[in-house]
This record gives structure tokens, C-alpha cells and sequence, in this order.
């Protein structure tokens, strides 16, 4: 995978295929798109757009799901693209409360996360540095009122949490 694609030299025709991180890293799904001036990639499972944009991701993350959108950092790895797909996957359980529930409950915002954070270790690799560091941002960022112990022990556990 390469970003500097992204920022490459000019390439002819608008909507032609073209080869960027995401693309590289998502071998399913329909081509990915050269569309001026954010790159997209349409997936079919779970459906859902993603974006490749170092402007429209707020600071501080690398990606961010809106519902069936999805916005990454350019470069970001396997690991934080399956995180963001199993938010769409959620979304899609249930298109029309998922992002209140998510928003007001903690509870519901917990499981979200985990699922999510689970998905990325299988993907990324399950390194105890790897789930150190993921438990560190599962317990600080999301506002979940868990420590550093609880959040390895969430993420470590081998049964599903649905
Ligand atoms: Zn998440």
C-alpha cells in the first residue's frame, strides 16, 4: 500500500478505478474510485462508503463511522478498517437507533467497542502490546468509566459479547 498515491500526480478520467491504501487493503467489494478530490471505495457487505480523507477525520482519530459512511485517515492499517466495519455492521442491525443509543448509553457504547476492538485485534494480530495499547484507548476515550484492567480483560475475553 502506498499513500502517497493519494496525493500523487494527476492521473486521466474522473471515476477510474485506482489503487490507494484502502483500496489495497479491501480486496472484496466494487473498485475504488478516483473521485476529486476524496477517494472512495463502495463495499457491499457490509454496504457502506468509505472515504479517504486527512481532512474530514476529526482530530485526534483515524477513522469515523457515520452511520454507512466511513471516514479514514490515509494509511490507517487492516486492523482500524475492520474496527470501523463492524461499526457499520451494527449500524445496519439497527439503522435507525444505533447512533442515539450509541451516543446516550454507555452500556451500549461499551459493547459497541468492544466488538469493534475485538475485530481489530483478530485482524491486526493478538499481541499483548496490541491489546495493552487497545484497552488503553477502549478505557480512556469513550467515556466508559472502566480502568486499564477491565478494558484488557473486555477485549481479552474469548466469547463474543452478543
Ligand atoms: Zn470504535
Amino acid at each position: 500500500m502506498s499513500t502517497s498515491d493519494i496525493a500523487g500526480r494527476p492521473r486521466r478520467g474522473f471515476l477510474r478505478p485506482w489503487r490507494v491504501s484502502v483500496g489495497a487493503r479491501i480486496p472484496e467489494g466494487l473498485p475504488y474510485y478516483r473521485t476529486f478530490p476524496i477517494p472512495m471505495k463502495a463495499l457491499r457487505n457490509p454496504r457502506c462508503l468509505l472515504l479517504e480523507s486527512r481532512w474530514l477525520v476529526p482530530r485526534h482519530f483515524d477513522g469515523i463511522s457515520l452511520g454507512p459512511i466511513v471516514l479514514l485517515r490515509p494509511g490507517v492499517s487492516a486492523g482500524l478498517i475492520a474496527h470501523e466495519l463492524v461499526h457499520v455492521r451494527q449500524f445496519w442491525r439497527r439503522p435507525f437507533t444505533h447512533g442515539p443509543r450509541y451516543l446516550l448509553s454507555k452500556a451500549y457504547r461499551q459493547a459497541c467497542e468492544v466488538e469493534a476492538y475485538r475485530a481489530q485485534l483478530q485482524a491486526a494480530g493478538r499481541t499483548p502490546s496490541r491489546i495493552a495499547n487497545l484497552a488503553r484507548y477502549l478505557a480512556t476515550k469513550y467515556r466508559l468509566d472502566i480502568d486499564q484492567e477491565t478494558a484488557v480483560r473486555l477485549l481479552s475475553a474469548e466469547d463474543s459479547p452478543r
